[in-house]
């Protein structure tokens, strides 16, 4: 049979797969999830039950664990999306909101994702430097004429956060959908959660950072009803795996302790780490997540100095603004120890 080229969409041409530097490391900074490792029941259902559901599909849309995010949220269970991580409720939201060809704004520099979802999804994205306090201009976002705008607070990669005003501008000022990707909203930053009720505003969150849960893939969106229910159709049934939605439910009801205790571990050592960095003359950018930015002169060379110590970090050259940065996720003391010597050393 005769072989016939076929073309992706031509949206997709420029889109790479997602390769962050990886290869193996004695200590791995570089991912912001939880380096105090996986909740206690989480390890209990996987060894108890993990496989006892995995010949059957899961609830389509999640309901039980919905209801425990609900709780865990503090809103009702209608204004609730799971998704295969939040990355996935993202990107439900953009295919439920854009059409090809609108446009997404968002700010410069963020969740390096954001610009791959928007052209998964055929939209064209207009980026907007922070300011000196590392918010955007919202004249400048409203007067894009941005179907869609995307917000993130605390920000990946700086750590800083909107301020109540900001977020209010910006949804006062625009009818566009409003998401505000709230990935590391334990450590820090506003829950905006009363500006849901204008039904134009969806904030995610994750399982993925605070709860230790990465490799499950569990994220969750929290917006007015309506709004919810049009993601989820964009969504489609199933994303959420039967593992995923046991050990999610049963960490949600039973290790709040521990979640908490990993938190006020997060905040103890990120205050500890930027005072120990600053006294070796880095100048890290204040942070209210479990990460770091620290602006570098070279960050693949400073990145590479590290990783010959056994140390992983995020090396994030040329940021808008910033310059060279490594980002630093903060885990257990001992860890964050051997990083500042390494960059002591790199001095
Ligand atoms: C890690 C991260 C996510 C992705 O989380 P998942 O739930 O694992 O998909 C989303 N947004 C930001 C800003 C992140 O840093």
């Amino acid at each position: 049979m005769k072989s016939i080229a076929i073309e992706p969409r031509e949206c997709h041409r420029d889109i790479e797969t997602y390769a962050p530097a990886s290869g193996s490391c004695a200590i791995d900074l570089s991912d912001n999830t939880n380096l105090w490792g996986a909740p206690p029941a989480a390890m209990r259902i996987l060894r108890a039950r993990g496989a006892e559901t995995i010949s059957r599909y899961p609830q389509s849309y999640s309901a039980d664990l919905r209801e425990n995010i609900a709780d865990y949220a503090g809103v009702g269970p209608e204004m609730i999306v799971a998704g295969c991580g939040s990355d996935d409720v993202i990107d439900s939201a953009i295919r439920a909101f854009g059409d090809a060809g609108d446009v997404l704004a968002l700010a410069d520099p963020t969740f390096s994702m954001l610009p791959v979802f928007a052209k998964m999804n055929g939209l064209r994205t207009a980026s907007f430097a922070f300011d000196e306090e590392y918010e955007p201009s919202a004249d400048a976002i409203i007067g894009s004429g941005a179907r869609i705008i995307y917000l993130c607070s605390p920000n990946n990669p700086t750590g800083t956060t909107l301020s109540r005003a900001f977020v209010e501008k910006i949804v006062r000022g625009t009818a566009a959908l409003v998401i505000i990707d709230q990935a590391y909203i334990e450590f820090g930053g506003q829950a905006f959660a009363d500006i849901v009720s204008t039904g134009r505003v969806l904030l995610t969150r994750t399982m993925s950072k605070a709860i230790g849960l990465a490799g499950l893939r569990i994220g969750y969106g929290i917006g007015a009803p309506d709004l919810i229910r049009a993601v989820e159709k964009a969504r489609g049934p199933y994303k959420v795996n039967s593992v995923a939605e046991a050990v999610g439910s049963a960490v949600l009801r039973e290790d709040r302790g521990w979640i908490a205790e990993r938190i006020a571990d997060v905040r103890t050592n990120r205050a500890r780490f930027v005072s120990e960095l600053t006294a070796l003359g880095y100048a890290p950018i204040p942070s209210e997540a479990n990460f770091v930015l620290v602006p570098v002169a070279d960050s693949a060379n400073s990145a590479a100095i590290l990783r010959r110590e056994g140390i992983a970090v995020r090396a994030m050259p040329s940021l808008t603004g910033i310059g060279d940065a490594l980002r630093v996720s903060i885990g257990p003391w001992p860890m964050m120890e051997r990083c500042v010597v390494a960059l002591r050393a790199a001095r």
